[in-house]
């Protein structure tokens, strides 16, 4: 590479650089744990915000790959939303180390713990991981309740808030609708889902309970084995009740171990999932 070409790549660096970091920091970059979270820092957020999740809607989110491109992504970010409790213990906490990014870490000021404030179903009174629980400090699976998705995007809002202060109406105006939205959406789907009242359904993993007091079904079992088997053969657990059809099997769509080749069950309850 001669001289010539290496001074003007590095004008060109010098010129493009500062525009880049302008165009960059029109928007904070906030990654979420999960896709829900991410969905929230959006509608709270809108045009301010640059929004990603590490995991995917299809994956479990207690287990998730550590993948360097997550590090790279959050060595850039502004903020850090994460479900907190111990939803994602195994992977996100050493990914925000290694992103060596200080706003980020517990305490900084990009770092939002979604689940502060949030009323917490199931908290245990003894912790026996042993014994499979991965639950311990309470079902961390809040989210799927819609009306504690308020006490989440209040979270977001205040760190929103606090990163950018200057946008501090705009984000309140933002929360304000989010709000809105979700009680008439709940009222309708409490409407609708009236039916449900009092059916007894089977879950794969204990991640309903949020939605079942809302919703008022009932949980009258869970297929996952104890301590969980990421690919093991629950198949005889499914079989239980493959002659029951007056339960609805309630699933997530990264719970399909022991399913057929359609993702369904062999026979049996009706599947919502
Ligand atoms: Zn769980």
């Amino acid at each position: 590479m001669t001289s010539k070409f290496v001074k003007f790549l590095y004008c060109l660096l010098v010129m493009v650089a500062p525009l880049r970091s302008a165009a960059a920091g029109d928007k904070l970059i906030v990654v979420s744990s999960i896709p829900t979270l991410k969905s929230i820092v959006e509608l709270v957020g809108r045009d301010k915000v640059e929004s990603f999740a590490i995991a995917t809607g299809y994956q479990n989110p207690h287990f998730v790959d550590p993948k360097p491109s997550f590090i790279m992504k959050l060595s850039k970010a502004d903020g850090f939303v994460t479900s907190g409790l111990d939803l994602e213990i195994g992977w996100a906490s050493s990914l925000i180390q290694s992103s060596r990014n200080a706003k980020i870490q517990p305490g900084g000021d990009g770092y939002v713990d979604a689940s502060r404030g949030v009323p917490l179903l199931q908290v245990p009174s003894s912790i026996d991981r042993a014994q499979g629980d991965i639950h311990i400090y309470g079902n961390p699976h809040y989210w799927l309740d819609p009306l504690r998705g308020k006490q989440i995007a209040q979270n977001i809002f205040e760190t929103l808030a606090k990163l950018s202060p200057e946008n501090r109406d705009y984000f309140a105006a933002n929360l304000a609708a989010f709000d809105k939205e979700i009680d008439t959406r709940t009222a309708a789907w409490e409407k609708a889902l009236e039916p449900l009242k009092g059916q007894p359904v089977i879950a794969y993993h204990n991640e309903w309970p949020y939605l079942e007091e809302r919703f008022k079904f009932v949980v009258v079992d869970f297929l996952e084995p104890k301590p969980p088997a990421g690919e093991g053969d629950i198949r005889g657990e499914i079989e239980k009740y493959t002659d029951h059809h007056q339960f609805t099997l309630l699933h997530h769509r990264s719970r399909r171990t022991g399913f057929t080749s359609d993702g369904r069950p062999p026979g049996g309850p009706r599947v919502v999932g």
